[in-house]
This record gives C-alpha cells, structure tokens and sequence, in this order.
C-alpha cells in the first residue's frame, strides 16, 4: 500500500495552491459579490492545462487522470469554490461525457477544444419536472432525415451560457422511466437552442446556472452520444466521476475553513488569552480535523479506483454523501469559531458557508446517495 503522491502530482499540487494564492483568493469575495469569474481566470486555468487534466494525452489532455484533477480541484476549492464548480461542470461531468461515451471520432473530434480551454463544457440533464427523479424526462429529440429534432427545456445548468458544447439528454423513444432516454453534443451556435439569464443563488454566485431552451435544434445524428436508448446509463456512469470530483472540492473548501480556524483561535483574545487555549474551542477544531482527514482518505482512494478502472461507483456515491455532509459540520464550526466575525461577510468564512450548502443537492441530492447505496448494499448483500 503507498499513499504517498508522486513528484508530478507534488508539483501538479503546488501550481495549483500558488495560482489559487496569487490569482484567485485575491478576489473571490468580488466574484461572489458580482456573480461573475472573470475571463482571465479560466483562460489562465487553460493555460496552466487544468481544463484537460483528467483526460489522456491522446485528446490534448495532461494525463494525470482523476487523482490529478482531484488534487487541482482540491486546492482551487480552497479559493474560490464558483471557480471550482466552472472547472467541474466542464470536466467531471460536461466533457466527461464525450469521454466516457464518445465514439474514437467522436472523442478526436470535441475533446481537443474541450482539453485545451478554447471551448468550455456542460452537462444538461435535469428539468423542471425531472430533478431527483432524472428518467421523468420530457425533452424530446425526432428522428427525422439526417438528424435528431430536439425539443425540450433544461434548469439548473452549470455552465449555462458560458459553456460552447453541452452532453444534453432527451428522450428518443417514448418507452418509460429509464428506457428511451439518448445522449446528444449539442453546440451552442445550433439554431434554436438558447440559454436563460443565470438564476440568482445562495452561494457559488461565479458559477453561472441556467436554464436551457431547445426549439427544434437540428443535431447531426453523429452527435449522438452512445448507442440509441442509452442515455441515462451515460448520465449515471458521468455522476459517478462528477461525485467523487465533489469530494474533491468538498475537502479543499473544508481544509481552508479549518486552517483560517486554527488561525483565528490563535490570534483572537478573550478571557485574557487566545481563544485556542480553552477546551471547547480546541474539540471544536479537534473535530473538523477528523472530518477533513475522513473526507481526504476516501476521496483520493475512489479517485485511485477510478484511475485503475475498479469499479467505483458505490464509493463514489459515499463520496459525495459523506463529503458534503462533512463539509457541512466543518464550516458549521468554523463559523462558530470566529464567534460574530464568522457572520460577517467581510470574512470569507460567511462566503465558504453559503457556497458549502449547494453540495449537498447537485450531483444527486444526498437522500438519493442514500438510495443508490443502500442499492449496492442490498443487492450485494454485503458491504
Ligand atoms: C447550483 C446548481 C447547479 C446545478 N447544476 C446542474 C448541471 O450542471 N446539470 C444538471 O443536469 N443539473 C444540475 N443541477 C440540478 C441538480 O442536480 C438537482 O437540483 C438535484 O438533482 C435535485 O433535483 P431537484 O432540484 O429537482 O429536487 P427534487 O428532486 O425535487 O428533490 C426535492 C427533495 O426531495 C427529495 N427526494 C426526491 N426524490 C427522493 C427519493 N426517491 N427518496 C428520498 N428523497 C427524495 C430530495 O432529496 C430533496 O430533498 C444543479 C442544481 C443546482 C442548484
């Protein structure tokens, strides 16, 4: 058993922490005050190859496969956690699509754009009747001549707008509940497809989530993603890298809560000394740790699975769900810790309470973690 990261993912580590220290903590507080991350942000990610991270080179990736684009998620989660959702709509879930379910012409054909950052991704499944329950689906794609009619309305899109390339769901046949539901690249400059003005949140404001219009978008039928009729197995297949990814960004945002924790009860007076030396305080931050070392553990032993193709998509969901519930109770704490400070929006502690709170809704709500887990758990008949 080796634990240990190698040299490249060392130094994949420190690119990262130093981009997010000199280029993204400096103004996260103005992202989430103007709901936007600046271009020069994500051009500066492309540079630094984070958009193609995950996938090989073969694709103008970098190769570092999910332990690498978990260490870089990781760290920016640390900074600016609406920067780390645009990364993540884009490559755990948007371009993981393509990649998961591409054809080799497929693949050679859109990943290259996607990897390098000239083009930016995401991932449309959810509507306003079809959340949790994703097979109730009403958009709809025709067969007609040499192409699919796609009709229909997606909510909830990260990336909406901002994203060129979309891995859009629909149903291509009229069977029920899984059944019938098709995958389609679908591109922003088709005629008829359209993006909504980004929804007003509680947290993550840079990370732009919208609605999606489809108005007889005529998509090439080589845009199909996967065979006829298998949609919801590429959807599903897709959340099982986008959950354990969330882990990633869980950790990072829950690590720095921890470490301003520390910090502030060092540094704050009370009682006629800093507050770090009172037990209550102390069992607080003791806690958090044991939170944050759970969440690392189990985070980067799937992304080992994932890397070494062992199944993963039980422990993927455990993720997710013990991660962002997790997550929860650390920046719980780490409010509590900064006493009124940490309720003060000129802190990013307030920021990192609000931007924690969404993690435990997309990807799957937790309760329907819960269900697929148990599912694993009662079909196995054993852990
Ligand atoms: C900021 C943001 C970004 C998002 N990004 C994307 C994206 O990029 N692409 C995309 O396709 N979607 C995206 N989503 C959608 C997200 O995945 C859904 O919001 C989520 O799956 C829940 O669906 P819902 O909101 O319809 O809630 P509902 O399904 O209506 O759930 C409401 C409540 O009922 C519970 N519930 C429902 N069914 C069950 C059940 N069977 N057992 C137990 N409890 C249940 C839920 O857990 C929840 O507590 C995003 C959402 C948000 C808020």
């Amino acid at each position: 058993m080796d634990f240990t990261f190698n040299e490249e993912q060392e130094m994949l580590r420190d690119m990262a922490r130093k981009f997010t220290q000199k280029e993204l903590k400096p103004i996260a507080a103005q992202i989430d005050e103007t709901g936007e991350v600046p271009r020069k942000i994500i051009d500066q990610m492309a540079e630094l190859g984070f958009m193609g991270l995950a996938f090989p080179e073969e694709y103008g990736g970098a190769g570092f496969g999910e332990v690498g684009y978990c260490i870089v998620l990781e760290e920016l989660s640390r900074g600016c956690a609406s920067t780390a959702a645009i990364l993540g709509g884009h490559v755990s879930i948007g371009a993981m699509a393509i990649y998961l379910a591409g054809t080799e012409e497929q693949k050679q054909k859109f990943l290259p754009d996607l990897t390098s950052g000239e083009k930016i991704a995401s991932f449309a499944l959810t509507e306003p009747g079809a959340g949790s329950d994703a097979a109730a689906m009403r958009a709809t794609a025709k067969e007609e001549d040499d192409c699919f009619v796609l009709n229909g309305q997606k909510t909830f899109i990260t990336n909406g707008g901002l994203a060129d390339v979309y891995s859009v769901f629909a149903r291509t046949d009229p069977g029920t509940g899984t059944r019938g539901i098709s995958t389609f690249i679908v591109e922003k400059d088709m005629p008829g497809f359209t993006a909504g003005p980004p929804e007003k949140k509680m947290g993550i404001h840079g990370s732009p989530t919208t609605d999606i219009f489809l108005e007889d978008v005529r998509v090439p039928k080589d845009h199909m993603l996967g065979a006829r009729g298998n949609g919801f197995r590429v959807a599903m297949e897709t959340l099982d890298v986008g959950r354990l990814s969330l882990g990633a960004q869980c950790l990072g945002l829950a690590k720095e809560a921890l470490d301003l924790s520390i910090l502030h009860a060092n540094a704050r007076e009370q009682f006629g000394g800093p507050i770090a030396r009172l037990q209550a305080i102390q069992f607080m931050l003791a806690d958090m740790a044991a939170d944050v070392y759970a969440m690392e553990n189990m985070t980067y032993k799937t992304a080992w699975m994932c890397d070494q193709k062992i199944r993963f998509s039980r422990e993927s969901a455990i993720v997710k769900l013990f991660c962002s519930e997790a997550l929860g109770r650390v920046v719980d704490k780490a409010v509590q810790v900064h006493g009124g400070m940490g309720y003060m929006s000129e802190y990013p502690i307030e920021r990192f309470y609000r931007d924690a709170r969404i993690t435990r809704i997309f990807e799957g709500t937790n309760e329907i973690q819960r269900v697929v887990i148990a599912r694993h758990l009662l079909k196995n008949k054993r852990f």
